[in-house]
């Protein structure tokens, strides 16, 4: 596949796999993954304007608010040609915006990829999480451990669990997602770009699913 102006919304609860499954796309075809949750985090651990506003929303398992996600994601989204957007947009006020940033900037989007999982399955997710603080990377105590406990298998740095993925703050995530992001799976459904995913099934088997449909996407664009 090529990758030029390869342009991919990943839209998915919290926990349904997005940030795992945009790392192994980035890695096969070179197709960069922006995370807002990312962005948003080294903004507070660097303590900039951004991320002194953001800091508490995040906490809270809230949205940061539409007009502070929209300008960093204008500033991020001009100078490039292919992404995988990963974690925005997270509400119709930011998916409108960006269709009007990508239709300003004449780059539509290629695809829009929805993981479908239960809750139960998020929550085991969630609560079993490891990040990498410094790339992103996630790992599973049980579904995808590292090879060392704590350890990060390739950058070789501590792993540790984020606040907001205690049992507390995902039940607020998730019902912030079902009140204000689910709506946006219909939104794309009317827009013939939406291409929904199992995300319950292994993760190399969600992968497998998402490069086929990828795949047979921009040969369709193509030909
Ligand atoms: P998101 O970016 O959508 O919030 P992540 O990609 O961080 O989700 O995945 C959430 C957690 O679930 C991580 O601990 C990850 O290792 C694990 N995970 C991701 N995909 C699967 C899968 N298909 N099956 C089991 N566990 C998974
Ligand atoms: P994530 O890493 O995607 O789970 O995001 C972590 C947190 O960052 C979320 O709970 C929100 O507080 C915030 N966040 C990330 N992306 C967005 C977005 N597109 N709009 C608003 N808030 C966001």
């Amino acid at each position: 596949m090529s990758q030029a102006g390869v342009r991919l919304v990943f839209l998915g609860a919290p926990g349904a796999g997005k940030g795992t499954q945009a790392k192994a796309f980035q890695e096969k075809f070179s197709v960069p993954q922006i995370s807002t949750g990312d962005i948003l985090r080294t903004n507070v651990a660097k303590g900039t304007p951004l991320g002194l506003k953001a800091k508490s929303f995040m906490d809270a398992g809230d949205l940061v608010p539409d007009d502070l996600i929209i300008a960093m994601m204008e500033s991020e989204l001009g100078g490039r040609d292919s992404y995988i957007l990963d974690g925005f947009p997270r509400t119709v006020a930011q998916a409108e915006a960006l269709d009007a940033l990508l239709t300003r900037l004449g780059h539509p989007l290629t695809a829009v990829v929805q993981f479908d999982c239960d809750r139960e399955a998020l929550i085991a997710r969630l609560t079993g999480r490891w990040t990498n603080p410094r790339t992103g990377r996630t790992y599973h105590s049980e579904f995808n451990p590292p090879r060392v406990a704590g350890i990060d298998d390739d950058a070789g740095g501590p792993i540790v669990q984020r606040k907001d993925d205690s049992r507390e703050v995902v039940a607020e995530r998730l019902a912030t997602y079902d009140e204000k992001t689910a709506p946006l799976v219909a939104y794309y459904e009317g827009t013939g770009l939406l291409v929904r995913i199992d995300a319950l099934k292994p993760i190399d088997e969600v992968t497998a699913e998402i490069f086929a449909a990828i795949e047979a996407r921009t040969k369709a664009v193509r030909t």
